[in-house]
């Protein structure tokens, strides 16, 4: 079983990244700058800004965190956003999500300039990556694709089960693997809540991404020996053997489900970090699309 360590090839990515910053720095270029936005008091948004904000500085760029409180309205947030939008000292940038309910998050997402969109939510860099056009793609996905090329996994003409049809994964990677491209080529089946015979669908796949949020959802039973496992899940369990009380888990039973793999991701070190790095490489090439 291979393991496909997100940590390790994070760094490796990350260090190019930060090889390229400083020739550009070098040559007395401003270096990348990311913002993000964060609306409200979400223990867990907090923490996924900060790690987004560290990773940024790590590799030279410049970063921004713009801190808004819970009462913020829809208006003052898309005044903020029209701000960023014009800034020319700005790459691109975040809002993190979730937003507070009386937010409308459709549009505010509609009001990020696309060239500056680095989490590709935007319907314009969607539309442009499902029709195969240069985008800013969703972190996350992306993060998953640098993942089968980097780790040299063979995806062309493979059976890909993608469990979850979220914006923000299932969807857009079932999208990345099905096209035309290497690595991609697979031949997908997005399923979700609806689907019949889940586990019969997955024991057919070669390739398993699973992105429905629910704790060790796939087992053992499920996969096929010698079968991919990517595990984007993030879930937090009670576990009263840990210090914190609770854990991390992933939507894949993985202590079970690595005996049948051919490869497999962890979680945490796994999908998560290659987010980030995502995230990053999205920053970089908004940094050099608008010079
Ligand atoms: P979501 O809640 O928006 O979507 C979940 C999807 O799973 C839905 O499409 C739903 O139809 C499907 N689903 C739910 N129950 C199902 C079932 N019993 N059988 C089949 N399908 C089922 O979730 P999301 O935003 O896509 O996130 C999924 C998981 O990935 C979460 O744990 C989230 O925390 C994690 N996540 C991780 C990263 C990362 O960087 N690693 C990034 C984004 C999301």
């Amino acid at each position: 079983m291979k393991l496909l360590d997100g940590v390790y090839l994070s760094g490796l990515i990350r260090k190019e990244i930060a090889g390229r910053v400083m020739d550009y720095c070098r040559n007395e270029f401003r270096p990348p700058h990311l913002a993000a936005v964060l609306v409200g008091n979400n223990p867990a948004s907090q923490a996924y800004v900060r790690n987004k904000i560290k990773a940024c500085e790590e590799v030279g760029f410049a970063s921004t965190l713009i801190k808004k409180p819970e009462t913020t309205s829809q208006s003052e947030l898309l005044e903020l956003i029209h701000e960023l939008n014009e800034n020319k000292e700005l790459d691109g940038y975040i809002v993190q999500l979730p937003l507070p309910r009386h937010i409308d998050e459709h549009e505010v997402n509609l009001a990020i300039d696309p060239s500056k969109d680095v989490d590709g939510f935007h319907p314009n860099n969607f539309g442009r990556m499902a029709l195969g056009l240069p985008a800013l793609k969703p972190a996350t996905p992306k993060g998953i694709m640098m993942m089968f090329e980097r780790f040299g996994i063979d995806t062309e003409g493979k059976h890909c089960v993608v469990l979850g049809r979220s914006n923000i994964v299932g969807t857009p990677i079932s999208l990345l693997m099905s096209k035309k491209t290497r690595p991609g080529n697979s031949t997908v089946t997005m399923a979700h809540s609806k689907t019949h015979d889940l586990p019969g669908l997955c024991r057919s796949a070669d390739i398993i991404i699973a992105a429905l949020g629910i704790p060790l959802f796939v087992k053992e039973d499920m996969v096929k020996e010698g079968a991919v496992v990517i595990d984007v899940g993030i879930n937090k369990i009670l576990d009263s053997n840990h210090p914190k009380g609770h854990r991390l888990v992933g939507d894949v039973d993985f202590d079970s489900v690595s005996k049948k793999c051919e490869a497999i991701t962890p979680v945490p070190g796994g999908v998560g970090p290659m987010t980030i790095t995502a995230l990053i490489d999205n920053t970089w090439e908004a940094f050099i699309a608008n010079r």
